[in-house]
């Protein structure tokens, strides 16, 4: 499945789509600077306790080039071509960002959840505060993939930034059937139990009731009968790409949304 098809099934995908390609246009314009790869020896104990990566005080990882990509795309889509209230809240950013000397350290701190950050436009500065620091933390990303071991995390919320998963994927053929989890924020893949809820951690290790979508490529929508949380699954590989990105499935949280169900983690796209 390549993005072209998809959006040539799901039309109406095509304004997000747009201002993606603009947004991945600016983004890859950044000159990037590797962010450091910590002693991972020192992060094995709060690895072990769950405390996620990036909120860990044992790993020292320096947010200083983290802050400055954050203020670059902002600065560099302030003067692109993007759609009008967009545009408006962008140059709202830029000057925000750069009113205040502290403001950018505070902007990255409040995407981390470790500050608080009053945006006059929150829900734009997360979606271009993530893709940037998605961008900048993926060596980290793949570096910690590598050293982690999977089977002493499964947990509900994302391995190095903490967020709750914004979709899930099966993978493999059973017996060996894995489930694993995708963080929206930085874009994180982790295993987690194959069945049960990891929105109220319902340890009875119920199914979760699943919500086939007609002629979607794999993608359901599974649910909790306990706590109403749902998560979008796609249930088959080759295709992440394109049907983990959250966005191309964002008909789905409508559907969701419709049934009363709950989105219990971060969307960088806002569905009311
Ligand atoms: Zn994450
Ligand atoms: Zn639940």
């Amino acid at each position: 499945m390549t993005q072209d098809v998809w959006l040539s099934t799901h039309a109406y995908l095509q304004p997000v789509a747009l201002l993606h390609a603009v947004v991945d246009i600016a983004a890859a314009g950044i000159p990037t600077e590797a962010p450091c790869v910590p002693i991972w020896d020192n992060y094995t104990v709060d690895f072990q306790k769950g405390v996620p990566l990036l909120e860990s005080s044992a790993t020292v990882i320096d947010l200083t080039a983290a802050e400055r990509v954050v203020v670059l795309l902002v600065e560099n889509l302030a003067s692109a071509p993007l759609p009008g209230k967009v545009a408006e809240e962008t140059r709202a950013l830029d000057s925000e960002l750069r009113c205040d000397p502290d403001a950018p350290r505070r902007a990255v701190a409040w995407l981390l959840d470790k500050d608080v950050y009053a945006s006059a436009c929150p829900g734009l500065l997360r979606y271009l505060g993530w893709t940037a620091l998605a961008r900048h933390f993926r060596p980290l990303v793949d570096a910690f993939a590598g050293w982690r071991d999977e089977e002493r995390w499964l947990r509900s919320y994302c391995p190095t930034c903490g967020s709750r998963p914004s979709m899930a994927q099966l993978v493999g053929t059973d017996p060996g059937r894995l489930r694993l989890l995708s963080c929206g924020r930085c874009k994180t893949r982790w295993r987690y139990r194959r069945t049960g809820c990891p929105f109220c951690e319902n340890h009875s290790d119920h199914r979760l009731a699943v919500l086939a979508v007609e002629g979607e490529g794999g993608l359901r929508i599974d649910y909790c009968e306990a706590c109403r949380g749902y998560l979008k699954t796609y249930d088959g590989e080759g295709s992440e790409h394109v049907l983990l990105a959250d966005w191309t499935s964002i008909h789905l949280d409508i559907i969701a949304h419709d049934r009363g169900l709950i989105r219990s983690a971060a969307s960088l796209y806002e569905v009311s």
